[in-house]
């Protein structure tokens, strides 16, 4: 028996190491809520969740106020029936990095219970993942430098942020291409562009003979047309991430022929949606990434375990908690480079 006894929300603050600059949003810090859930018999589970206001419309503030709702939504319930407890939390779509915290507690709560990992739990089909590490929005001689540092850390995939000013963008990717060539590159312009600047910034670039592996977010996020422009007028393959947060816009994506690539965030979609887009996607024959936003160890490793579990995608964009400072490290996955593993 696994009967939950009690829900508790518990604030905690982490610095970034640097500020993180992306389009029209600079980061200092984040507010991230630890769900501590607590079973008749003593066995505890937590999860994370990471709230963004940019993307989800989340307020700390408020999300704190739902302890009380998440207590009488799940008190009594088996974690050993974990899917009874996803159709309940399904109806917190208004906050869905808490819906993604208390399913994967839950999770957790199961896992310690049954002594068996999550990602076994999940499906088991991978031991080992590489993270890629981000080069967020600075001047030119900042990205080069932070991408050489990125380079001698081992990773081979490297984020980019662009968005904010499309010349300035061509010339810091020409710039980070040359201290970084044979690693593979996600651009993510996080909704910066017009659908005709996006095209312009994938045209110059491929001119220049820079491949990219993914262009993430070009256009704004509900402009599911302007996504579609930019994939059927691009030489490389195009990503939703803000468009794609539960998995009706998935779906109306998969649809419209929007993009190529979905990028799955359980901080969007909660566990429960992540696992339905998983198979809308691959039943689409489309392509699949897993993101993070600004989870420390704890919330990373909600994905971590996710991503070895379902072992569907081709990049781990899980790197935020590289880049904050954790007083300890929470992950139950170890670290060596840019690889995650079990
Ligand atoms: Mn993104």
């Amino acid at each position: 028996m696994g009967k939950i006894k009690s829900v508790k929300f518990k604030l905690n603050r982490f610095e970034y190491v640097k500020p993180f600059h992306i389009t029209n949003n600079i980061s200092y810090d984040t507010q991230n809520i630890e769900v501590i859930i607590e079973l008749e018999n003593g066995i505890i589970g937590r999860g994370e969740a990471s709230p963004s206001f940019r993307v989800n419309g989340e307020k700390i503030q408020a999300l704190l106020g739902l302890e009380p709702v998440v207590n009488e939504m799940i008190i009594g319930m088996d974690v050993r029936n974990y899917r009874q407890i996803f159709d309940v939390t399904d109806k917190l779509f208004g906050a869905p990095s808490i819906k993604a915290a208390v399913q994967y507690a839950v999770l957790d709560a199961f896992s310690e219970e049954i002594g068996v990992p999550v990602y076994q739990i999940l499906g088991g089909m991978k031991t080992k993942i590489e993270t890629d590490y981000t080069v967020s929005i600075g001047t030119i001689e900042e990205r080069m430098e932070d991408a050489k540092k990125i380079v001698e850390r081992g990773h081979s995939v490297i984020k980019i942020k662009v968005g904010e000013n499309l010349e300035e963008d061509i010339q810091a990717m020409m710039a980070i291409y040359e201290v970084s060539k044979g690693c593979k590159y996600i651009v993510d312009a996080n909704t910066g562009y017009t659908p005709k600047q996006a095209v312009k910034f994938v045209t110059e670039l491929y001119r220049a003979g820079i491949d990219i592996h993914v262009f993430e977010q070009p256009v704004a996020m509900h402009d599911i047309e302007g996504l579609k422009y930019v994939r059927w007028n691009s030489p490389f393959p195009v990503a939703a991430d803000e468009s794609a947060r539960t998995k009706y816009e998935v779906m109306r994506l998969i649809k419209e022929e929007a993009v190529d690539y979905i990028n799955i965030k359980l901080m969007k979609s909660g566990i429960s949606d992540a696992l339905a887009i998983v198979e809308m996607v691959k039943a689409a024959n489309l392509r699949l990434m897993l993101g993070c936003m600004a989870e420390s160890s704890l919330g990373v490793n909600q994905s971590v375990h996710f991503a070895l579990g379902i072992g569907a995608f081709d990049f781990h964009d899980l790197d935020s908690p590289l880049m904050l400072k954790e007083p300890e490290f929470r992950g139950k996955y170890k670290v060596e480079g840019p690889y995650y593993f079990v």
